[in-house]
């Protein structure tokens, strides 16, 4: 049975010590998670230590960068490479978030590339898709999801595909309030699981984990991760806040 997985993205908020904090609630609910169940925090590159260190131990709990370079090393100053993350001892990354594609240009062939360095060092891509509101509106929300699979995953071989993390967060759901119905999402799930099984078989599609991001609350997350197809979620504001994401920790399948 694929992973279920509820991911925290603080984005670019906190203090650390207001993480610490957070980290402390969280932590202090003592959830304990199956074999099949994943709690990650992806925080920024300055906290990602101390997260180590605070969830060491703690069986299933992990910490992930939300971005690397797409280059190995060299004169990128103030950029991370995803050695830098494997030498700390980092296992995942989050790819392509929507914020990234918008305000940083990352393109579906830069992602490529980027989550090819991730495979290649070990670390786990939680790559995000989605699309913007306008194309929802025109009913081309499976054909632009397709192509940024086709674009930044397709290239990848059957055993390599396994080891990666989807999360569809529609754009337009993104810090809005404005949740998918669970309908949509399950739709959008169900669709992305069959285009990966038309390329690589039923096999690979069902071992794949696809979380759901986009408004996930405290007050939607049972009936969203219930869906067949929705392995969990990845959660921006709410996971700021202790009671919010344990709730969202505790509705996982
Ligand atoms: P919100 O949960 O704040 O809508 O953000 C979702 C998101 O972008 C997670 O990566």
């Amino acid at each position: 049975m694929r992973k279920q997985i509820a991911a925290a993205n603080w984005k670019m908020n906190l203090t650390i010590q207001q993480g610490e904090t957070l980290l402390n609630d969280v932590l202090g609910a003592s959830i304990e998670l199956t074999s099949n169940q994943q709690a990650i925090f992806a925080v920024p590159f300055p906290y990602l230590l101390m997260v180590k260190e605070k969830i060491a131990g703690k069986n299933n709990y992990f910490v992930a960068a939300q971005n690397c370079y797409d280059k190995k090393s060299g004169a990128y100053t103030g950029e991370v490479s995803v050695e830098m993350l494997q030498s700390i001892g980092i296992q995942y990354c989050v790819l392509g978030h929507s914020e990234r594609r918008e305000y940083f240009n990352e393109s579906n062939k830069m992602l490529a590339d980027k989550l090819n360095l991730c495979l290649q060092y070990g670390i786990t891509p939680i790559f995000c898709c989605g699309e913007p509101l306008p194309v929802r509106e025109q009913n081309g929300q499976n054909e632009f999801v397709k192509l940024q699979l086709e674009e930044s995953l397709f290239h990848l071989s059957s055993e390599e595909i396994t080891k990666i993390v989807i999360a569809y967060e529609p754009i337009w759901a993104i810090g809005t309030g404005k949740t998918a119905t669970t309908e949509q999402a399950q739709e959008m799930h169900q669709y992305l699981r069959s285009a990966i099984a038309d390329k690589y078989g039923k096999e690979v599609a069902d071992s794949i984990s696809i979380l759901y991001g986009g408004s996930v609350k405290a007050n939607n997350a049972v009936e969203l991760f219930a869906s067949p197809d929705v392995d969990g979620g990845l959660v921006g504001g709410a996971s700021l806040n202790a009671n919010e994401f344990i709730q969202i920790i505790k509705a996982l399948k």
